[in-house]
């Protein structure tokens, strides 16, 4: 067990929906020899995929910058029906309220729009000034925050596609657009910018 194990490379493969993901994980142990272990696979010749945790683990490093390919993402269904738009709105600075930085994206659509659950878990409901009719869907990998609604939809138990509550202009979006301010909690910590899992599911043939 000597100068082979100069470089460790584990691959681990999933198979999603019929999409390889590949991820690499490499260790490499300094204290073998200089020999110059060529490794067969590089990290640029991957597909970029990154999952939330690998975000929240490195950053948005140089993985995130690779590549058109679209990451595997928490969601499966896209959390607002057509037709909507939105773009990457996370962490622009607003005012209303006092100074913030914006904690989502907000998905502009028409009132009355189906507002959706991205996966399986528990949609309860909740009112605040500044979110006006909310409601949070709690799964396994984190939740989503959703504000601004004109009315809920179901709540408890619920599967992915479940229409959990419908956009409108509630809260301190009262009197602009109506739009689902949707917001991305990853193993319920900080919000992160959820601008390329939306992508993964609300664009284009979703
Ligand atoms: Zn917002």
């Amino acid at each position: 067990m000597e100068t082979r194990r100069a470089a460790a490379w584990v691959v681990r493969v999933r198979f999603i929906a019929g999409a390889t993901v590949l991820s690499l994980a490499m260790a490499t142990n300094l204290a073998m020899t200089a020999r110059a272990a060529a490794p067969s696979v590089r990290l640029s010749a991957l597909s970029p995929q990154q999952t939330d945790a690998d975000i929240s683990l490195h950053g948005r490093g140089p993985l995130g910058a690779l590549g058109p390919t679209r990451p595997r993402g928490p969601f499966a269904f896209c959390p607002v029906d057509r037709p909507r738009h939105y773009r990457d709105d996370f962490g622009e600075p607003r005012y209303v309220g006092g100074y913030h930085r914006h904690q989502g994206i907000d998905i502009f659509a028409p009132l009355g729009t189906a507002i959706r659950a991205p996966f399986d878990g528990v949609a309860e409901v909740s009112d605040s000034w500044a979110g006006g009719l909310q409601v949070t869907l709690t799964g396994g990998r984190g939740f989503v925050f959703n504000a601004h609604l004109s009315r809920a939809g179901r709540t408890g138990k619920v599967r992915a596609g479940t229409v959990i509550g419908f956009v409108g202009n509630s809260g301190d979006a009262r009197g602009g657009s109506t739009h689902d301010h949707f917001e991305w909690h990853p193993k319920g910590g900080p919000a992160l910018d959820s601008f390329r899992f939306l992508n993964a599911v609300c664009r284009p043939r979703h």
